[in-house]
């Protein structure tokens, strides 16, 4: 754990999330900022700031989470597809230095904008 990472405060119940999903190593929870209905982050539990911090059983452990929850992400959206992505690093976008994944569903009318747009 981190002090002043928002992500581990939500790790440690200090802050309230939406859990999508959740195991020993990996929590899934609702985007406070949805840029989609049902968008979703995936993080290590532990504290790592980019995805090449993270040991790579921890990393398997995240995107497999990630990849089994994609369907169900999708489903429950009513999407037609999702952007799955991680920004890693400040010049990337990322905001929140402890590394997460995006499941961000998309829709047929969305305009299929590339993953740079719909990031900002
Ligand atoms: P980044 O830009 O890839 O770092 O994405 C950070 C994401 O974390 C953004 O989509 C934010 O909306 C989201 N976020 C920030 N704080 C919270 C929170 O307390 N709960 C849930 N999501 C959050």
């Amino acid at each position: 754990m981190s002090d002043d990472c928002i992500f581990c405060s939500i790790v440690a119940g200090e802050i309230p999330s939406r859990t999508v999903y959740e195991d020993d190593d990996v929590l899934a929870f609702l985007d406070a900022n949805p840029l989609a209905p049902g968008h979703t982050l995936v993080i290590p539990k532990a504290h790592h700031e980019h995805v090449q911090d993270m040991p790579n059983d921890l990393a398997a452990d995240v995107f497999a989470v990630m990849q089994r929850l994609v369907d169900p992400v999708e489903s429950a959206a009513g999407a037609d597809g999702s952007t799955v992505a991680f920004n890693n690093g400040e010049v990337a976008g990322q905001e929140v230095p402890h590394t997460h994944g995006h499941i961000v569903p998309r829709f047929d009318d969305d305009g299929s904008r590339p993953i740079h747009s719909i990031f900002g």
